[in-house]
Formats: structure tokens, sequence, C-alpha cells
């Protein structure tokens, strides 16, 4: 069966070439996003399970996975007028949850650094034009499809995917691995909304397999 088997050997070629151009990004699953921390989103530890499963297939693909931490210092801007103290760079709210799967993840890229400058998306901080380097990374490996999983839909997912499509990358929010602040009331729903109307691709975490096999 040799002529069957180089047939499978090029279709996994192929989709690997095709997972090569991808990458799966992971905002903020952090303690203090999640059920007990500082500012906790409603269900948040649910982005979990399904992230893991896609960071394991994307690791194993040859598509690259990334993932944020929101990472203050003590006396960061943001506290003083929208948010609560959370995600304290070196303080346990800051990390990770302890059942995100750490061992598929190549970048992890910490943002909201600067004490007077918050950064809700992964590429740009709130300034609008200072980079994080993201974009930089992904352009030199080739990557132009993003997916984008984790907390919080109607902030840094939504400021982060906002970003990817105006720098030209096909850009999908994995509706049931984002959970949202939904604060102001009515937040979470403006934010797909205007997701949807940008460009962004709202699917479901079932659908990517399909999406990068079939490209
Ligand atoms: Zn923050």
């Amino acid at each position: 069966m040799a002529i069957n088997n180089t047939a499978d050997e090029e279709a996994a070629a192929v989709i690997e070439a095709a997972a090569a151009t991808a990458a799966l990004l992971i905002i903020d699953v952090q303690n203090d996003f999640c059920s007990g921390g500082a500012l906790a989103v409603n269900g948040g530890e649910e982005v979990i399970a399904p992230l893991n499963k896609l960071s394991n297939f994307f690791y194993n693909m040859g598509g690259k996975v990334i993932a944020t931490q929101d990472w203050h210092t003590e006396n960061h801007i943001s506290f003083a007028s929208l948010w609560p103290i959370h995600c304290v760079r070196g303080l346990p709210g800051a990390e990770f949850h302890k059942d995100l799967d750490l061992s598929s993840i190549h970048l992890i890229l910490r943002k909201g650094t600067r004490e007077n400058l918050d950064s809700y998306s992964a590429f740009f901080e709130n300034d609008n034009k200072t980079s994080t380097g993201l974009y930089a990374y992904l352009q030199s490996l080739g990557i132009n499809r993003i997916f984008l999983g984790g907390l919080a839909t109607d902030y840094c997912v939504l400021y982060s995917a906002m970003d990817a499509i105006k720098l030209g990358l096909v850009t999908y929010v994995i509706k049931d691995a984002v959970r949202a602040v939904n604060y102001p009331e009515g937040s979470a729903e403006k934010a797909m909304e205007a997701m949807t109307k940008a460009g962004v691709k709202i699917i479901e975490s079932g659908d990517i397999k399909g999406i990068i096999n079939g490209a």
C-alpha cells in the first residue's frame, strides 16, 4: 500500500503547511480573571478546557501558541480609574490559572507593564501605537491567521481581535473559549457586534480542525 501511504503523507504535509501559517492566541487566563479572583469574569475558567485541547492541537500540527498575561505594577494607572487592583506582577493573581496547560505554549507575552499606560490588546498598548512586538513575531514566522480565546471577550479579546484585523490578519474568535466581563451591562453583546462588523469570524472550537484542513 505504498501509494496510499504516499497520498496520506502528502495530505499530512499539506495540513502541516496550512497549520504553520496559523496561531492560537490565549488571552489572560489568569487567576484574577477567574472565579475568586480580584476581577473575576463570570465562568472565566470555563475557557480552559477548550483552550487546552486547542493548544495541543496547534502544537502538534506545527502552528504556534501564544499566551498573554496582564502584568501590572502595584500602582498601575488602571487601578485608579476603571478597575480594582488586579494582575500585579509576581503575585498569585497574575499567575496563569493552574488548570491551563502551559506545555504547548511557545510564547508568553506580558502586557500592561508600564505604570502609566494600560494595554488591553496583545498587539498595541492603549495609546494605539506602542507595539508589544507580537505582530513582528507573527510576521517573521509567516503567520497570517489568528484564532483567539480567553478573557475577557469585551476588553482584551475585543481589542486584540480589532488590532489583528487592522494588521491584515485573518482573525477568528472562538465563541466557546471566551467569556465576558459584561461591564457595563451590554458590553459583551456590543463587542461581538463590533468584531463581526469589522470582519472577525466568530466560530466554535469544533470548527477549527476543518478550517485548518480546508485551507
Ligand atoms: Zn489589567
